[in-house]
């Protein structure tokens, strides 16, 4: 085996749910708009015993809206009494102030994720109307919890395209100081995974290849970091570790991660269609030795090796979820609605 590639994950994304209040235009999981496969209690423990037994490193989960699912906490507290730290991503649709200081407890990071600067910007790619003033609220009640929460971490998680590009320098002199307990400011490019690999989305919003290499760039971060609070870290990525490109596994700039869908079922690559079995039924090893072999297969590397700019990542996405999305994810693409500028 390639000696950059770990032999079991070091990170697990748990899409617990596909169930979402919102209906972002960029929507990797295409929440939503696709049966929720939300499990009972039961098979979510179940689920959670299957990962702990991996003993990643950290657990993340995502969706969907976690905070829909009933139960949730119970599945937390399986994974810390278990030693795994467990992070949640939410968009702060409904987190009253009892639930904010509940979730600063449970897990070791939250992340509400903001997409724009302004309220314009955020509610049209949010899909919805009020979100960017709930997603302020949501941040506002976890920055009173945390002065009753020692190590609370909670932060805004960014995702950046074309059209928002420019509003980097707002989220750090405007809005991270609304909030003095922020812990993190995280930018990150958007990736043509799901709803956003669309060819008018690819099109419109989109990085070009100046703005991704920029969200690559050590002097972004640095200059964000300048502007930004000094108690708020901030991060920037071109997200290109998520490509599985050749060559990127070949000299180790991959993320060795195993994204897990509501159900359980396996992806063999976090930003592409495509499951490789399933966590309750299949030992995980062997799982993770399918997902390395579809790295590798032949259509993957003949379809990824030409790629070289965002545009050309989506069209890849599009071939390789097609490839080895399942007849239900085939059907849903031949009926996706391409995106139209709002
Ligand atoms: S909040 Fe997240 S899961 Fe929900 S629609 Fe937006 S991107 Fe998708």
């Amino acid at each position: 085996m390639n000696a950059a590639i770990p032999d079991q994950p070091l990170e697990i994304i748990w899409d617990i749910t596909y169930a979402c209040p919102l209906r972002c235009v960029h929507c990797y999981s295409e929440s939503g708009r696709r049966p929720a496969r939300q499990l009972d209690l039961p098979d979510l423990l179940r689920v959670a015993d299957a990962l702990i037994a991996m003993r990643p490193l950290g657990i993340s989960l995502a969706g969907g809206e976690p905070l829909l699912v009933p139960g949730l906490f119970d599945v937390v507290e399986r994974f810390t009494a278990a030693g795994i730290k467990v992070a949640l991503f939410t968009g702060g649709w409904s987190v009253s102030e009892e639930l904010a200081e509940q979730l600063l407890r449970r897990f070791f990071r939250v992340s509400v994720s903001v997409d724009g600067a302004t309220g314009a910007a955020h509610d049209r790619i949010r899909g919805r109307r009020g979100s960017f003033d709930r997603a302020m609220q949501t941040l506002a009640r976890l920055d009173a919890a945390a002065a009753s929460v020692p190590g609370a971490v909670f932060g805004i998680d960014s995702v950046v395209v074309r059209s928002t590009v420019d509003e980097l320098d707002e989220f750090c002199t405007r809005i991270a100081p609304r909030f003095p307990a922020l812990s993190f400011l995280s930018f990150g490019a958007v990736v043509p995974e799901g709803l956003a690999s669309r060819p008018g989305f690819a099109a419109h919003e989109l990085l070009t290849e100046a703005q991704t290499r920029l969200m690559g760039s050590p002097e972004q971060a640095e200059r964000l970091q300048e502007l930004a609070p000094g108690t708020v870290h901030v991060t920037v990525t071109d997200n290109l570790s998520l490509q599985m490109h050749p060559e990127h596994i070949r000299s180790g700039k991959f993320f060795p991660a195993m994204q897990i869908e509501p159900d359980g079922a396996v992806r063999a690559m976090p930003a592409y269609e495509g499951t490789v079995g399933n966590i309750l039924t299949d030992p995980p090893a062997e799982l993770w030795r399918r997902s390395i072999d579809r790295w590798h297969h032949p259509y993957v590397v003949e379809t990824l090796t030409p790629v070289r700019t965002m545009a050309d990542w989506a069209e890849a996405t599009r071939k390789i979820d097609y490839r080895f999305g399942s007849d239900a994810v085939r059907a849903r693409l031949d009926r996706r609605p391409d995106f139209a500028v709002p």
